[in-house]
């Protein structure tokens, strides 16, 4: 089939040319800019993405619109893929294309026999290969007499002379690279970094600028960011007598600048060398980003052949953003919309150096970023030991219990066999800041041997191994780790996303360490505290458990002034470090039974420590199990049922709001009611803690403010939403039980199958990660909408884990919520992913 093209199909790209990237690429219009600053580029042609496409569909160009390509150079061309977007990938470039045995003559004069074989030989192989999908071992050889063997090797396979018109050759490449592109791997691949399903492929045809001949003649890369620290570090090589597979007589790699090691660019050719940088500068200002630029050097003249976006990693990616908005070269709008948030979570945390090997013997789900080497412990009292002696250790377990905690301190990573996103492990490693893999497919603890197997390997108590949370990888032995990079670029993007941002972000903190890193993070204030995780503390379990077996109510209210004191100075601490931002104090949450011992040697010591018969405590325990302990006694059921832990609660945070204010900070505090799925919950427990309030206002003649809010995280909480509001100054969304229940799946099991239901697609995504919009999202909207009804001025917010996930952020934006609440170590990037959804949605207002 042939046809003509249309004058937009093929473009040469000249200053004034109509080239636009969604009809001829990102290359073609990048090399149209490098054009513009009027550097060295060799003729280019750009043919569209129709075209493209057409070819692929069979249709032949016409030849004299191709043939035209070829006129006025050296007489080859080399094809380069140009798709919408660089990261979208592309076939490989094919250079040399045009060269024959006439052309080869012509270069044996011009540029000597071994270059011209060197040049001619390239191409016979890429096209053998790529075109005619021959075998490629039987074009792999170079030297003496491989062009002979490849042309004869070409002749045997295809019954045919190479091809020598020049045409024909171009024709033939151009139709491959489009059917390349077609390709189900090449298509799975870009779909996979955000490509649409027919993402078009234009291509650049570009007269060869020859890397192999006569004097200082190679070709190379230069950039002057380094791509994984993102400092001003000049990098790149030049390659003489090389280009592409082609490699001519003394090929050799040149440094570019002066270096000890071996001769470079800077002082074979120093002009050359300092137009070269002097372009690369010039690109950067005008093509508003850090430029890796592609060149060859030609009998001492230099051409720039192509330009690419520097490859770069998150800090390299914060660095380079911030430093071209303080250059004037971007507005710093820009710049809070170039770094993904997510990369920010690797920047807070220890990150395995990409350049280094990786021993990969498991994956799990990333339940919390930052990589970590250390010897591995089987239980927190191992870790507890490793942390004595001063060895780092990763804590390995089925799953943690609350228990595990002081070994979790302890720890420089965890490792669980078991569980979710939202599993306690998971929970507890964000808060802390500490990596984390829970769910880790095919792994076994043999906890008798102290050994942990995977994959036909295994690895004894004190072994090292790595865990990378960014990425769910677990690697045998040590890893070369980046340090954090909290720096002044890191902080001066926040800064300026601040500026930009609607949504308030608080901190999920528990611990006055919690409070300080929020604060460090600059967190709005705590959206969540959890207090019960107060009482695992060494000194305060026994007391709780006390309560907990307290058997009359006079009884249980001497265990609670015990602990009235202890609680009481934790949120002085709390409202100290606060220093008058909101603090969010949720009311004790989980069942009893997490208090309790698990194990036969703890209930003896219980039954010592509280001087009972064993039998009364084993018997305590069993009556306290449950079969569904989430759905059982937890939250506000305990709270009417057991009204004097609540109680207890309501005094501590007051009397600790008058200390406070005694010591001169104004604090209202909030209290928070959790699993609440009834309206009549919330007034039981509100008339109680009124009452506190009350007395306690009666005792000490101060007064003192607060404000009572719900937790949202029962479907029926949601639904009832309207009701509720009318008794509560606030209301927060737990995502995490939301997302259980909505689901009726367990968030500490999910783990087991969810990387299964992901795969097959049942789920898009795990929606404990990212917040399920369709249906946990609809009650979101349903609750907030209810709420606001009855009570226009309610707060409303999100606490559970999606308040650190940019995609549930940039959800709980559009659902016009107050704040997210989120681990502290996610502050950051919830800052940046609020900031975007704002500027986004300012972008579409004003369009
Ligand atoms: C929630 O359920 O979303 C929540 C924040 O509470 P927790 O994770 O403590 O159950
Ligand atoms: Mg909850």
């Amino acid at each position: 089939m042939t046809r003509s093209l249309e004058p937009t199909d093929i473009v040469e790209i000249t200053t004034g040319a109509g080239v636009d990237a969604p009809v001829h690429g990102w290359r073609a219009k990048c090399l149209q800019r490098l054009v513009r600053m009027d550097l060295p580029v060799p003729r280019s042609h750009a043919i569209s993405a129709r075209a493209v496409r057409a070819i692929a569909q069979g249709v032949t160009a016409d030849t004299a619109a191709l043939g035209a390509l070829f006129a006025d150079g050296c007489g080859l061309v080399s094809v380069r893929p140009s798709a919408v977007m660089p990261e979208w990938g592309g076939p490989g470039t094919v250079l040399n294309v045009g060269v024959n045995d006439a052309q080869h003559a012509r270069l044996v004069e011009t540029r000597g026999k071994d270059a011209a074989d060197a040049i001619y030989l390239g191409f016979v192989q890429s096209y053998a290969i790529n075109v005619a999908r021959l075998d490629p071992d039987m074009f792999s050889e170079d030297g003496e007499g491989a062009l002979e063997r490849a042309l004869a090797a070409y002749r045997a396979e295809m019954d045919e002379d190479f091809p020598q018109d020049p045409v024909r050759q171009l024709t033939e490449v151009l139709r491959s690279m489009a059917r390349a592109w077609d390709a189900p791997t090449a298509r799975l691949l870009r779909q996979a970094k955000g490509a649409p399903e027919d993402a078009p492929l234009g291509l650049v045809v570009q007269q060869m600028a020859l890397a192999i001949g006569p004097g200082l003649t190679g070709s190379g890369t230069i950039q002057m960011i380094d791509s994984v620290t993102g400092m001003r570090r000049m990098t790149g090589r030049f390659k003489g007598q090389m280009q592409g597979r082609a490699r001519g007589q003394g090929a050799e790699t040149l440094y570019l600048t002066r270096d000890e090691r071996g001769p470079s660019l800077e002082e074979l050719a120093p002009e050359v060398f300092a137009d070269l940088v002097g372009y690369c500068l010039a690109a950067r200002t005008r093509l508003r980003d850090e430029m890796q630029i592609e060149f060859v050097i030609s009998d001492g003249e230099l051409a720039i052949i192509d330009a690419l976006r520097v490859q770069r990693s998150s800090r390299a990616a914060v660095r380079i953003a911030v430093s071209l908005a303080e250059d004037g070269i971007i507005p710093t709008e820009e710049a809070v919309m170039r770094v993904e948030p997510r990369a920010l979570s690797e920047l807070m945390h220890y990150q395995i150096d990409p350049r280094a090997p990786r021993d990969i013997i498991a994956r799990g789900i990333d339940a919390s970023p930052g990589a970590a080497t250390g010897k591995i412990v089987f239980t927190a009292a191992a870790a507890q030991a490793s942390a004595m002696r001063g060895e780092d250790c990763i804590l390995v377990r089925r799953e943690t219990v609350p228990e595990d905690i002081r070994g979790m301190h302890a720890a420089v990573g965890v490792l669980t066999e078991r569980g979710g996103m939202t599993s306690h492990a998971a929970v507890i490693a964000r808060g802390l800041g500490l990596p984390c893999i829970v769910g880790a497919n095919g792994i076994s603890i043999d906890a008798r041997a102290r050994e942990l197997r995977v994959g036909g390997r295994s690895f004894r108590e004190g072994e090292e191994i790595t865990i990378d949370g960014t990425s769910g990888e677990v690697l045998a032995g040590s890893a070369q780790l980046l340090e954090p990079a909290l720096d002044e670029s890191f902080n001066r993007l926040l800064d300026w996303a601040d500026a930009f941002r609607d949504m308030g972000v608080r901190a999920n903190a528990d611990t006055p360490e919690d409070a300080r890193t929020a604060r460090m993070f600059k967190a709005q204030g705590i959206g969540l505290c959890r207090t019960e995780h107060m009482f695992f503390d060494e000194m305060r379990l026994p007391i709780m458990r006390e309560m907990i077996f307290a058997d009359r109510p006079e009884d249980r209210k001497v265990a609670l002034a015990r602990l009235l004191p202890i609680q009481r100075q934790d949120f002085v601490e709390l409202f100290r470090i606060m220093a008058g931002l909101p603090v969010t104090i949720r009311l004790f949450d989980p069942p009893l039974h997490e208090f309790l011992p698990q194990d036969r040697d703890g209930m003896r010591e219980l039954a010592e420590s509280l001087d009972l018969p064993l039998s009364d405590v084993t018997r305590r325990i069993e009556a306290l199990s449950e079969f569904n302990p989430m759905l059982g006694m937890r939250g506000v059921r305990l709270g009417i049922t057991v009204p004097e832990i609540y109680d207890m609660q309501a005094r501590a945070i007051f009397e600790a709001t008058i200390a406070s204010a005694a010591a001169g900070a104004v604090v209202v505090p909030e209290i928070m009611i959790p699993l609440v799925s009834a309206r009549r919950e919330v007034e039981i427990v509100k008339t109680r803690v009124d009452a506190v309030a009350a007395a306690l206002r009666n005792e000490t003649g101060r007064d003192f403010a607060y404000r009572l809010g719900v937790m949202v995280e029962t479907p029926r909480a949601a639904l009832r939403a309207g009701d509720i509001a009318r008794h509560a100054a606030f209301l927060s969304f737990g995502t995490n039980d939301l997302t259980q229940m909505t689901y009726g799946l367990s968030r500490d099991d999910a783990g087991r199958f969810m990387g299964a239901y992901v795969q097959q697609r049942v789920y898009d995504e795990d929606p404990f990660h990212i917040l399920d919009e369709d249906g946990v999202g609809e009650l979101l909207l349903t609750g907030t909408q209810r709420a606001r009804a009855a009570h226009p001025d309610i707060t409303i917010a999100v606490c559970g884990e999606h308040g650190g996930n940019p995609q549930s952020i940039a959800f709980c934006q559009r659902a016009g919520l107050d704040y997210v609440s989120c681990s502290p170590f996610r502050v950051p990037v919830a800052r940046l992913a609020a900031a975007q959804e704002s500027i986004r949605n300012r972008g579409e207002k004003s369009a």
